[in-house]
């Protein structure tokens, strides 16, 4: 491997597992190919550096000057009744003035800074931040491009008042300009302040067109149509190289714990393609009604299932005490509930036969990656496009609407997506994309082609600073 010494990347990411992983992993690919890298990162939802010895990690601190810690807005108090697009709010606001301060220190280090790339969430401060101090700005896009082209279209559909009637009955009505999706797939977000939604969807399209080129966690036998059709508007360079988690053997990943052993364990006594996996990422919440049907549901199926339910996820309880009680006895060894996986090795493992997910992008790729079938139950933002793409245009999946999911349904539709082998071909079409997967991933994949036109381009970089 080139040692590139002296050639340091800055890397800001967003503080959710959705965002924050995608962007570890593409450190990771950066450091494999001989960068040193650096992890600016937020106070709030702070990563353990421990877990990636590979890179220097550095914490901005939020600003609350003057606030007392139960004003402070990102305390666990404070953020634990919040809606995302508030969290995102402050976070923008808390940590935009200290992250100008971190980046201009570490620029100002002394050792060869070739570029940031920062998270598109962070919008058009971060290019500003990036200006000031005469650095390329890069941005990581950890969506896919279907739904980047429904954020990007948020001015002409608000004109045209298809968010008005998301909530009505024409719900079901194809959006004429953006086919396949319905006026439910449009990639909103339950909130108290639709106007900031729309703001920060803005500063995100506007900071990416603005930025010096675009990292996608995608690849182009996957989503060629929409990322032609947002390159032809956009004079940064792109650059799909995705899917990140699968780049090489070697990237850094997570130590393995006594759970994710027990549950190996669990999975290596099912048969192959017999378990369901359930898990609705790493965000979204449930209602007590929704997880019981879930739970009955689930076991209805008579399948095995593995199922993730996260500490505080359904609300108005700590964890499982909703169930009744004998439940589980009742389940034995068929089922099994747990806090966390490790997901991609969930994946991969040779006993899951189907996902039923909420459709967020990384668990998509994840999904379509290992040839895993999905069930979507898209809950909020570009998981309803995702999940329209994965049923309508990749057809690898089958929908459960949320409004619609109670157990007789998703015993049901679990049924059935373990039995499609004998039915329409999804298995066939999800192993075609496997291979497309490792294919674009291959020497001369087109995954591999943009990762040195982009390694070509972050270098160019160097004299943009000195001449700045
Ligand atoms: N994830 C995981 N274990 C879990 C649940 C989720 O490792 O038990 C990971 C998953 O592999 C994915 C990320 O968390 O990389 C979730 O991202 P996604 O975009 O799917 O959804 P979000 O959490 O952003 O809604």
């Amino acid at each position: 491997m080139e040692e590139r010494k002296g050639r340091r990347i800055l890397m800001f990411p967003v503080p959710f597992p959705g965002h924050f992983n995608p962007m570890i992993q593409l450190a990771g690919i950066f450091h494999h190919i001989g960068f040193s890298v650096t992890i600016l990162h937020t106070s709030y939802n702070a990563p353990d550096p421990s877990r990636h010895p590979h890179f220097t990690f550095r914490t901005i601190p939020h600003n609350n000057e003057g606030e007392s810690e139960e004003e402070d807005p990102l305390s666990k108090s404070q953020t634990s009744t919040m809606d995302l697009v508030s969290l995102i709010r402050v976070l923008k606001q808390k940590y935009a003035q200290p992250f100008r301060k971190s980046l201009a220190e570490e620029v100002g280090g002394g050792e060869t800074v070739c570029c940031l790339v920062s998270d598109a969430i962070w919008g058009r401060r971060a290019e500003d931040a990036a200006k000031e101090v005469g650095v390329r700005r890069v941005v990581l896009r950890t969506g896919g491009a279907a739904s980047f082209c429904a954020f990007a279209a948020f001015p002409l559909l608000r004109d045209k008042g298809y968010f008005s009637i998301q909530q009505n009955t024409r719900s079901d009505d194809p959006v004429i300009e953006l086919p396949p999706l319905k006026v439910k797939d449009l990639p909103v977000i339950e909130t108290n302040d639709p106007e900031e939604l729309y703001r920060i969807i803005n500063d995100m399209v506007e900071g990416t067109k603005s930025s010096s080129g675009v990292i996608w966690n995608t690849f182009e036998d996957l989503e060629r149509p929409q990322l032609m059709e947002l390159s032809s508007n956009y004079q940064a360079p792109f650059f799909p190289i995705g899917p990140f988690h699968k780049h090489c053997d070697d990237l850094p990943s997570k130590t393995k714990n006594k759970e994710d052993y027990e549950i190996t364990y669990w999975l290596d006594k099912q048969d192959p393609k017999s378990v369901i996996y359930a898990s609705f990422g790493s965000l979204a919440d449930i209602e007590e009604k929704e997880f019981l049907e879930i739970a009955w549901g689930l076991r209805n199926s008579e399948q095995p299932f593995l199922w993730v339910v996260r500490m505080g996820s359904v609300r108005g309880t700590e964890w499982l005490e909703a169930l009744p009680t004998g439940f589980m006895e009742g389940i034995g060894h068929k089922g099994k509930i747990v806090k966390w996986v490790n997901q991609l090795e969930v994946l991969a493992h040779p006993a899951v036969g189907a996902f039923w997910t909420h459709c967020g992008w990384n668990s998509t790729l994840e999904s379509i990656c290992e040839g895993v079938p999905m069930i979507c139950t898209p809950c909020f933002t570009d998981q309803r496009v995702n999940a329209r793409y994965i049923v309508d245009v990749w057809r690898v999946g089958m929908v459960l609407e949320r409004s619609k999911m109670d157990k007789r349904e998703i015993e049901k539709v679990v049924r059935r997506v373990m039995m499609i082998e004998k039915e329409d071909g999804i298995r066939e079409r999800c192993l075609d994309f496997k291979e497309k997967a490792n294919i674009c991933l291959s020497k001369d994949g087109s995954s591999s082609k943009y990762l040195d036109n982009l390694i070509s381009h972050v270098l160019s970089f160097d004299s943009y600073a000195l001449a700045s």
